[in-house]
């Protein structure tokens, strides 16, 4: 894998939108909610399966980070956590076949049964592999991930249209790269791309949207065996309804998107009241975080980092905002090269549209 990946604003979206691979139109499927898989080894559209779609980090004895290969577009990371006579899972990957591949794999690992899978928040790279888990699996989130599953907020908006239904013009650019190619190698790597990528359209066209099974709104605690294990939810952040997974014997904090190796993708944030909520969050005993993106870390001043550069992207853009600037023209202009130390992407003035355009929205009272 590689760590250079979702660490940095722009580079999120660069990188994402090297993996992803949508469908045009992204249609359901004909029969909705008639695709089923949990049952069957067989495996879902698009599971172009190598056997290694996931590096598992070992973080502690039974909990692992599984990151994606590159192998198979699976989005997200998820944290393993293998407790006495079950396991649970947290965030379910982008589309059933990235699911059903890390079910696979996970047997390498522990032959215990899947019993609980955590979605931290409704985004489609965390949120749309949950169609895949049988009738005993409890799938749980908040309250908000719930409503916006059900209401197929996952299928839309911002970072729907950059990172999936802009895909065929990817695939598009990619083929017409092969046609030009004229060096082997080079063509032989472009059409391993292009593979991973129609695996990702097909595999995106199975998705049929599944909400959790079972919510909270504030915390909830599951006792595992001798385990504990703590969900918790400290106010808006990435998104309304962000719950972090929380060991509180092993000190080990799995975020989803509310914390990231890097600057997280803000489209649907609060950009008001993120750096608070992470605050919050610090009250926690901690020694590692095991990321939504990117890789596991125990440098937690990397909190303090993202907040202050959220905390000041805040306070430009409320200025541009105020002096009557477009969101287009403040996100060529907004100026964080202060915090290039901690983010060395931000070495020229400039922030991705999307945060500017969600803080924008938030300010002018269109969006909640
Ligand atoms: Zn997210």
């Amino acid at each position: 894998m590689n760590p250079r990946i979702y660490v940095t604003h722009l580079s999120i979206y660069l990188v994402l939108a090297s993996l992803l691979v949508g469908c045009q139109p992204v249609s359901p499927p004909e029969a909705e909610g008639e695709v089923e898989w949990a049952d069957s080894e067989a495996p879902p559209p698009g599971a172009a399966w190598d056997g290694e779609a996931f590096t598992f980090h070992k973080i502690r004895d039974d909990i692992y980070h599984a990151v994606g290969t590159g192998n198979l577009t699976v989005g997200c990371n998820s944290s393993i956590i293998i407790n006495d006579e079950d396991v649970l899972i947290v965030d379910a990957h982008m589309t059933p076949a990235a699911s059903w591949a890390l079910r696979q794999e996970l047997k390498n690992i522990t032959d215990k049964p899947i019993r609980y899978v955590v979605n931290t928040h409704f985004h489609f790279d965390h949120a749309h592999g949950n169609q895949i888990f049988p009738d005993d699996v409890e799938i749980i989130g908040h309250r908000f991930t719930r409503d916006q599953l059900v209401s197929g907020a996952s299928k839309r908006g911002r970072g729907w249209e950059l990172f999936v239904e802009s895909v065929p013009d990817r695939i598009a650019a990619i083929e017409a790269r092969i046609a030009e190619e004229e060096d082997a190698g080079e063509k032989t790597e472009l059409e391993r791309q292009l593979g991973i990528q129609e695996s990702y359209l097909a595999a995106t066209n199975a998705i049929v949207a599944t909400p959790p099974t079972m919510t909270l709104t504030e915390r909830m605690t599951l006792t595992r065996g001798g385990r504990e294990i703590q969900l918790l939810f400290f106010g808006r952040g990435h998104t309304g309804g962000d719950v972090v997974v929380y060991l509180p014997e092993e000190r080990v904090l799995a975020t989803g998107d509310l914390v990231v190796n890097g600057i997280p993708y803000m489209g649907d944030g609060y950009l008001e009241v993120w750096a608070d909520t992470i605050e919050e969050l610090k009250r926690l005993d901690v020694d590692v975080i095991l990321p939504g993106h990117g890789q596991a870390f125990e440098d937690l001043e990397k909190l303090d980092h993202v907040q202050a550069y959220m905390r000041d992207l805040w306070t430009h853009i409320v200025a541009q905002h105020e002096a009557g600037v477009s969101a287009e023209r403040a996100a060529q202009t907004i100026d964080m090269t202060a915090h290039a130390a901690h983010f060395p992407q931000l070495s020229e003035p400039g922030v991705h549209p999307h945060a500017v355009e969600r803080a924008y929205a938030l300010l002018d009272g269109t969006e909640q």
